[in-house]
Protein backbone atom coordinates (compact mmCIF):
# COMPACT_ATOMS: atom_id res chain seq x y z
CA UNK A 1 0.00 0.00 0.00
CA UNK A 2 1.24 3.42 -1.00
CA UNK A 3 0.87 5.32 2.17
CA UNK A 4 0.31 9.08 0.06
CA UNK A 5 2.42 12.01 0.80
CA UNK A 6 2.84 12.89 4.49
CA UNK A 7 1.52 16.65 5.58
CA UNK A 8 4.91 18.49 5.25
CA UNK A 9 5.17 16.96 1.47
CA UNK A 10 1.49 18.41 0.82
CA UNK A 11 2.31 21.61 1.99
CA UNK A 12 5.45 21.79 0.49
CA UNK A 13 3.11 21.28 -2.61
CA UNK A 14 0.97 24.34 -2.19
CA UNK A 15 -0.24 25.13 -5.59
CA UNK A 16 1.96 22.64 -7.51
CA UNK A 17 0.78 21.19 -10.37
CA UNK A 18 -0.58 17.72 -10.83
CA UNK A 19 1.55 15.76 -13.35
CA UNK A 20 0.45 15.32 -16.94
CA UNK A 21 -2.47 13.11 -17.76
CA UNK A 22 -3.34 11.63 -21.15
CA UNK A 23 -5.29 14.19 -22.68
CA UNK A 24 -2.56 16.92 -21.53
CA UNK A 25 0.40 15.08 -23.14
CA UNK A 26 -0.94 16.94 -26.43
CA UNK A 27 0.46 20.43 -25.10
CA UNK A 28 3.91 21.82 -23.78
CA UNK A 29 3.10 22.23 -19.96
CA UNK A 30 5.23 24.94 -18.84
CA UNK A 31 4.94 25.83 -14.54
CA UNK A 32 6.29 29.11 -13.66
CA UNK A 33 7.21 29.33 -10.27
CA UNK A 34 7.53 32.12 -7.81
CA UNK A 35 7.64 34.71 -10.46
CA UNK A 36 7.12 38.33 -9.42
CA UNK A 37 4.20 39.41 -11.03
CA UNK A 38 5.82 41.65 -13.42
CA UNK A 39 8.11 39.33 -15.06
CA UNK A 40 5.31 37.34 -15.76
CA UNK A 41 5.04 38.43 -19.11
CA UNK A 42 8.84 37.80 -20.42
CA UNK A 43 9.22 34.63 -18.34
CA UNK A 44 6.18 33.25 -20.66
CA UNK A 45 7.67 35.00 -24.00
CA UNK A 46 11.39 32.99 -22.89
CA UNK A 47 9.06 29.98 -22.86
CA UNK A 48 7.54 30.30 -26.59
CA UNK A 49 4.71 31.40 -25.31
CA UNK A 50 2.27 34.41 -24.62
CA UNK A 51 0.19 35.23 -22.21
CA UNK A 52 -2.85 34.56 -24.09
CA UNK A 53 -1.95 31.07 -23.96
CA UNK A 54 -2.58 30.42 -20.07
CA UNK A 55 -4.56 28.02 -19.02
CA UNK A 56 -4.35 27.57 -15.67
CA UNK A 57 -3.39 29.77 -13.19
CA UNK A 58 -2.74 29.24 -9.41
CA UNK A 59 -1.86 32.71 -7.09
CA UNK A 60 -0.28 32.17 -3.77
CA UNK A 61 -1.07 35.50 -1.83
CA UNK A 62 1.28 36.75 0.80
CA UNK A 63 -1.92 38.09 2.65
CA UNK A 64 -5.48 36.65 2.87
CA UNK A 65 -6.90 39.77 3.13
CA UNK A 66 -4.47 40.48 -0.52
CA UNK A 67 -7.65 39.45 -2.47
CA UNK A 68 -7.55 43.26 -4.13
CA UNK A 69 -3.71 42.24 -5.44
CA UNK A 70 -4.87 38.98 -7.06
CA UNK A 71 -7.65 41.44 -9.17
CA UNK A 72 -4.59 43.75 -10.44
CA UNK A 73 -2.36 40.78 -11.46
CA UNK A 74 -5.39 39.56 -13.36
CA UNK A 75 -6.60 43.22 -14.91
CA UNK A 76 -2.86 43.81 -15.43
CA UNK A 77 -2.38 40.66 -17.44
CA UNK A 78 -5.68 39.45 -18.97
CA UNK A 79 -7.90 42.42 -18.63
CA UNK A 80 -11.31 41.18 -19.23
CA UNK A 81 -10.04 38.21 -21.21
CA UNK A 82 -10.83 34.71 -19.34
CA UNK A 83 -8.69 31.95 -18.11
CA UNK A 84 -9.90 29.27 -18.31
CA UNK A 85 -9.00 27.52 -14.81
CA UNK A 86 -8.00 29.87 -11.89
CA UNK A 87 -7.22 27.88 -8.46
CA UNK A 88 -6.94 31.09 -5.58
CA UNK A 89 -4.56 29.37 -3.19
CA UNK A 90 -4.41 31.12 0.08
CA UNK A 91 -0.88 30.52 1.81
CA UNK A 92 1.76 32.76 3.93
CA UNK A 93 4.43 33.79 1.34
CA UNK A 94 7.40 35.58 2.14
CA UNK A 95 7.06 39.35 0.16
CA UNK A 96 6.25 37.97 -3.23
CA UNK A 97 3.05 36.30 -5.14
CA UNK A 98 3.54 32.55 -6.09
CA UNK A 99 2.17 32.10 -9.36
CA UNK A 100 1.82 29.10 -11.00
CA UNK A 101 1.00 28.82 -14.62
CA UNK A 102 -0.28 25.97 -17.06
CA UNK A 103 0.44 27.66 -21.07
CA UNK A 104 0.02 25.37 -24.35
CA UNK A 105 2.43 26.14 -27.02
CA UNK A 106 0.98 27.69 -30.46
CA UNK A 107 -2.39 28.40 -28.81
CA UNK A 108 -3.66 24.95 -28.72
CA UNK A 109 -5.53 24.47 -26.04
CA UNK A 110 -6.40 21.30 -24.03
CA UNK A 111 -10.18 20.08 -24.18
CA UNK A 112 -11.13 20.95 -20.52
CA UNK A 113 -13.72 18.07 -20.46
CA UNK A 114 -11.14 15.79 -20.93
CA UNK A 115 -9.08 17.07 -18.68
CA UNK A 116 -9.57 14.79 -15.40
CA UNK A 117 -9.96 10.91 -15.40
CA UNK A 118 -12.88 9.10 -13.49
CA UNK A 119 -15.09 10.41 -11.17
CA UNK A 120 -16.27 7.38 -9.54
CA UNK A 121 -14.57 6.00 -7.08
CA UNK A 122 -16.05 2.35 -7.50
CA UNK A 123 -14.60 2.42 -11.42
CA UNK A 124 -10.71 3.35 -10.36
CA UNK A 125 -7.78 1.30 -10.41
CA UNK A 126 -4.72 1.68 -7.67
CA UNK A 127 -2.26 3.20 -10.06
CA UNK A 128 -5.53 5.54 -10.59
CA UNK A 129 -5.82 6.59 -7.06
CA UNK A 130 -1.80 7.07 -6.59
CA UNK A 131 -1.94 9.92 -9.60
CA UNK A 132 -5.30 11.42 -8.19
CA UNK A 133 -3.73 12.28 -5.02
CA UNK A 134 -0.94 13.34 -7.14
CA UNK A 135 -3.62 15.73 -8.69
CA UNK A 136 -4.55 16.88 -4.77
CA UNK A 137 -8.07 15.39 -5.75
CA UNK A 138 -10.61 16.22 -3.47
CA UNK A 139 -13.57 13.42 -2.05
CA UNK A 140 -16.83 13.70 -1.63
CA UNK A 141 -18.49 10.98 0.27
CA UNK A 142 -22.27 10.78 -0.75
CA UNK A 143 -24.66 9.88 3.03
CA UNK A 144 -27.79 9.08 3.22
CA UNK A 145 -30.25 6.20 4.36
CA UNK A 146 -32.35 3.25 3.82
CA UNK A 147 -35.71 4.44 5.34
CA UNK A 148 -39.04 4.32 4.67
CA UNK A 149 -40.49 7.28 2.47
CA UNK A 150 -44.20 7.24 2.84
CA UNK A 151 -46.17 4.68 0.30
CA UNK A 152 -44.82 6.84 -2.74
CA UNK A 153 -41.19 7.24 -2.54
CA UNK A 154 -38.21 4.42 -2.76
CA UNK A 155 -36.37 3.85 0.48
CA UNK A 156 -33.34 4.55 -1.70
CA UNK A 157 -34.58 8.25 -1.70
CA UNK A 158 -31.71 10.24 0.38
CA UNK A 159 -28.88 8.22 -0.54
CA UNK A 160 -29.80 8.65 -4.13
CA UNK A 161 -30.53 12.11 -4.22
CA UNK A 162 -26.94 12.97 -2.20
CA UNK A 163 -25.24 10.55 -4.52
CA UNK A 164 -26.75 11.95 -8.06
CA UNK A 165 -26.13 15.52 -6.86
CA UNK A 166 -21.90 14.72 -6.13
CA UNK A 167 -21.98 12.93 -9.46
CA UNK A 168 -22.82 16.12 -11.65
CA UNK A 169 -20.50 18.12 -9.19
CA UNK A 170 -17.91 16.16 -9.79
CA UNK A 171 -18.49 15.92 -13.65
CA UNK A 172 -18.95 19.74 -13.90
CA UNK A 173 -16.12 21.19 -11.84
CA UNK A 174 -13.27 21.54 -13.98
CA UNK A 175 -10.42 24.01 -11.87
CA UNK A 176 -10.20 20.74 -9.60
CA UNK A 177 -10.68 17.64 -9.81
CA UNK A 178 -13.25 15.74 -7.76
CA UNK A 179 -13.71 12.06 -6.90
CA UNK A 180 -17.02 10.20 -5.82
CA UNK A 181 -16.60 7.79 -2.74
CA UNK A 182 -19.22 4.70 -3.12
CA UNK A 183 -22.29 5.72 -1.76
CA UNK A 184 -23.13 4.87 1.89
CA UNK A 185 -26.32 3.84 2.24
CA UNK A 186 -26.88 3.44 5.62
CA UNK A 187 -27.54 5.88 8.13
CA UNK A 188 -28.64 6.83 11.46
CA UNK A 189 -32.60 6.30 11.31
CA UNK A 190 -34.14 5.35 14.72
CA UNK A 191 -37.04 7.49 14.31
CA UNK A 192 -38.05 5.63 11.19
CA UNK A 193 -37.31 2.05 12.42
CA UNK A 194 -41.06 1.13 13.13
CA UNK A 195 -41.64 1.47 9.44
CA UNK A 196 -41.05 -1.14 7.03
CA UNK A 197 -38.34 -0.88 4.58
CA UNK A 198 -35.97 1.00 7.50
CA UNK A 199 -32.02 0.15 7.73
CA UNK A 200 -30.57 1.81 10.91
CA UNK A 201 -27.30 1.92 12.94
CA UNK A 202 -27.61 2.81 15.70
CA UNK A 203 -25.63 6.09 16.42
CA UNK A 204 -21.67 4.82 17.34
CA UNK A 205 -22.16 2.44 14.66
CA UNK A 206 -22.91 5.10 12.25
CA UNK A 207 -20.38 7.50 13.36
CA UNK A 208 -17.65 4.40 13.96
CA UNK A 209 -18.79 3.70 9.80
CA UNK A 210 -17.83 7.09 8.66
CA UNK A 211 -15.06 7.82 10.80
CA UNK A 212 -13.13 4.62 9.51
CA UNK A 213 -14.41 5.54 5.86
CA UNK A 214 -12.76 9.55 6.05
CA UNK A 215 -9.77 8.01 7.83
CA UNK A 216 -9.24 5.64 5.25
CA UNK A 217 -9.30 8.11 2.48
CA UNK A 218 -6.82 10.13 4.29
CA UNK A 219 -4.65 7.43 4.59
CA UNK A 220 -3.96 7.54 1.42
CA UNK A 221 -2.81 10.77 0.48
CA UNK A 222 -6.37 12.64 0.06
CA UNK A 223 -6.48 15.62 1.92
CA UNK A 224 -9.66 17.36 1.02
CA UNK A 225 -12.72 14.85 2.36
CA UNK A 226 -16.09 16.39 1.94
CA UNK A 227 -19.43 14.46 3.83
CA UNK A 228 -22.42 15.35 1.41
CA UNK A 229 -25.15 14.55 3.37
CA UNK A 230 -29.10 13.45 2.46
CA UNK A 231 -30.74 12.76 5.73
CA UNK A 232 -31.72 14.59 8.30
CA UNK A 233 -31.02 11.99 10.77
CA UNK A 234 -27.26 12.08 9.67
CA UNK A 235 -26.60 15.62 9.88
CA UNK A 236 -26.22 15.87 13.42
CA UNK A 237 -23.66 12.73 13.88
CA UNK A 238 -21.97 13.88 10.71
CA UNK A 239 -21.40 17.48 12.23
CA UNK A 240 -19.64 15.61 15.87
CA UNK A 241 -17.38 13.50 13.51
CA UNK A 242 -16.24 16.56 11.75
CA UNK A 243 -14.57 17.54 15.42
CA UNK A 244 -14.00 14.16 16.36
CA UNK A 245 -11.74 13.61 13.30
CA UNK A 246 -9.78 16.29 14.37
CA UNK A 247 -8.05 14.19 17.25
CA UNK A 248 -6.59 12.06 14.43
CA UNK A 249 -5.56 15.18 12.11
CA UNK A 250 -7.86 14.13 9.78
CA UNK A 251 -9.68 17.58 8.67
CA UNK A 252 -13.28 16.97 6.76
CA UNK A 253 -16.16 19.25 5.72
CA UNK A 254 -19.49 18.30 5.66
CA UNK A 255 -23.36 19.31 4.68
CA UNK A 256 -26.93 18.50 4.44
CA UNK A 257 -27.67 19.65 0.84
CA UNK A 258 -30.96 21.23 1.79
CA UNK A 259 -28.96 24.00 4.16
CA UNK A 260 -27.33 24.71 1.13
CA UNK A 261 -30.21 26.75 -0.64
CA UNK A 262 -33.01 27.82 1.95
CA UNK A 263 -33.89 30.35 0.15
CA UNK A 264 -33.92 28.89 -3.34
CA UNK A 265 -36.62 26.51 -1.24
CA UNK A 266 -38.67 29.27 0.10
CA UNK A 267 -38.55 30.70 -3.85
CA UNK A 268 -39.90 27.23 -5.06
CA UNK A 269 -41.67 25.86 -2.54
CA UNK A 270 -45.13 26.43 -2.34
CA UNK A 271 -46.68 24.67 0.86
CA UNK A 272 -46.46 25.78 4.44
CA UNK A 273 -43.73 25.40 6.75
CA UNK A 274 -44.12 21.66 7.32
CA UNK A 275 -44.63 21.30 4.20
CA UNK A 276 -40.87 20.21 3.47
CA UNK A 277 -39.39 17.81 5.53
CA UNK A 278 -39.64 14.17 4.71
CA UNK A 279 -41.10 12.39 1.79
CA UNK A 280 -42.24 15.71 1.19
CA UNK A 281 -42.67 18.52 -1.66
CA UNK A 282 -38.86 18.86 -2.15
CA UNK A 283 -37.34 15.22 -2.02
CA UNK A 284 -40.38 14.06 -4.01
CA UNK A 285 -39.79 16.87 -6.92
CA UNK A 286 -36.31 15.14 -6.81
CA UNK A 287 -37.07 11.63 -7.11
CA UNK A 288 -39.10 12.51 -9.87
CA UNK A 289 -36.27 13.94 -11.35
CA UNK A 290 -33.87 11.90 -10.20
CA UNK A 291 -35.43 8.09 -10.60
CA UNK A 292 -39.03 8.83 -11.83
CA UNK A 293 -39.66 4.82 -12.62
CA UNK A 294 -39.53 4.30 -8.68
CA UNK A 295 -41.99 7.00 -7.96
CA UNK A 296 -45.60 6.20 -7.27
CA UNK A 297 -47.33 9.95 -7.76
CA UNK A 298 -50.81 7.50 -7.52
CA UNK A 299 -49.87 6.85 -3.64
CA UNK A 300 -48.84 10.41 -2.34
CA UNK A 301 -50.33 11.52 0.45
CA UNK A 302 -50.36 14.97 2.15
CA UNK A 303 -49.37 15.44 5.93
CA UNK A 304 -48.49 18.35 7.52
CA UNK A 305 -47.85 18.44 11.38
CA UNK A 306 -47.23 21.40 13.63
CA UNK A 307 -44.39 21.05 15.66
CA UNK A 308 -44.62 19.82 19.34
CA UNK A 309 -43.20 23.17 20.17
CA UNK A 310 -43.47 26.61 18.07
CA UNK A 311 -39.45 26.90 18.70
CA UNK A 312 -38.64 24.07 16.45
CA UNK A 313 -39.27 24.06 13.52
CA UNK A 314 -39.39 21.04 11.25
CA UNK A 315 -39.00 22.23 7.33
CA UNK A 316 -36.55 22.18 5.05
CA UNK A 317 -36.43 26.00 4.70
CA UNK A 318 -36.39 26.85 8.32
CA UNK A 319 -35.43 25.53 11.48
CA UNK A 320 -36.31 26.63 14.94
CA UNK A 321 -33.35 26.45 18.00
CA UNK A 322 -35.37 23.69 19.88
CA UNK A 323 -34.81 19.56 19.33
CA UNK A 324 -36.79 16.61 19.93
CA UNK A 325 -37.25 13.37 19.19
CA UNK A 326 -39.64 12.69 16.84
CA UNK A 327 -41.03 9.18 16.41
CA UNK A 328 -42.25 8.89 12.87
CA UNK A 329 -45.13 6.37 13.95
CA UNK A 330 -46.23 7.44 16.55
CA UNK A 331 -46.74 11.35 15.02
CA UNK A 332 -47.48 10.13 11.78
CA UNK A 333 -50.05 8.14 9.58
CA UNK A 334 -48.08 7.45 6.69
CA UNK A 335 -44.93 8.16 7.47
CA UNK A 336 -44.95 11.42 5.96
CA UNK A 337 -43.95 14.85 7.07
CA UNK A 338 -44.28 17.56 4.22
CA UNK A 339 -47.09 17.86 1.20
CA UNK A 340 -46.00 15.60 -1.86
CA UNK A 341 -48.99 16.19 -3.84
CA UNK A 342 -47.37 19.34 -4.53
CA UNK A 343 -44.31 18.12 -6.03
CA UNK A 344 -43.01 18.28 -9.75
CA UNK A 345 -40.57 18.00 -12.25
CA UNK A 346 -40.16 21.05 -12.54
CA UNK A 347 -39.80 21.80 -9.32
CA UNK A 348 -37.47 18.74 -9.03
CA UNK A 349 -34.94 20.51 -11.39
CA UNK A 350 -34.91 23.83 -10.08
CA UNK A 351 -34.08 22.14 -6.05
CA UNK A 352 -31.20 20.26 -8.51
CA UNK A 353 -29.39 22.79 -10.19
CA UNK A 354 -30.01 25.34 -6.85
CA UNK A 355 -27.96 22.71 -4.94
CA UNK A 356 -25.06 21.87 -7.90
CA UNK A 357 -24.56 25.82 -8.12
CA UNK A 358 -24.14 26.24 -4.21
CA UNK A 359 -22.09 23.22 -3.57
CA UNK A 360 -19.95 24.30 -6.31
CA UNK A 361 -19.19 27.33 -4.91
CA UNK A 362 -18.72 25.48 -1.42
CA UNK A 363 -16.28 23.17 -2.78
CA UNK A 364 -14.42 25.89 -4.64
CA UNK A 365 -13.71 27.87 -1.11
CA UNK A 366 -13.01 24.54 0.86
CA UNK A 367 -10.47 23.69 -1.94
CA UNK A 368 -8.65 26.84 -1.41
CA UNK A 369 -8.57 26.45 2.30
CA UNK A 370 -5.38 25.56 4.06
CA UNK A 371 -5.49 24.04 7.42
ZN1 LIG B 1 -35.58 11.74 2.97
Amino acid sequence: MSPGPSESETRGQLGAFPPRTACRKEVTITSVRRVQHEALGNVLEEAGTSLSNVLRLNCCLTDVRNFQALNEVFQHYFGESLVARTTVQIARLAGEYAVEMEVAKGGKRVDTNKRWGKVLWQEMTRPEFEEAVRERAMVIIPTGSTEQHGPHLPVSCDINNSYSIAVEVAKRVEDFRLIVSPPVWSGFSPHHIEFSGTISLNLHTFEDLMMEICKSIHRHGFRKIFMLNGHGGNNAPLNSITQQLVQEKVYVATVTWWNLIPQELREIGESPLGGMSHACEAETSLQMLLQPEAVRLDARVKEIHPPLMSMAKNDFRESGPIAYGFDFKRQTQHGVYGDPTLATLEKGQRIFDATVSKLILALREYYAVEW
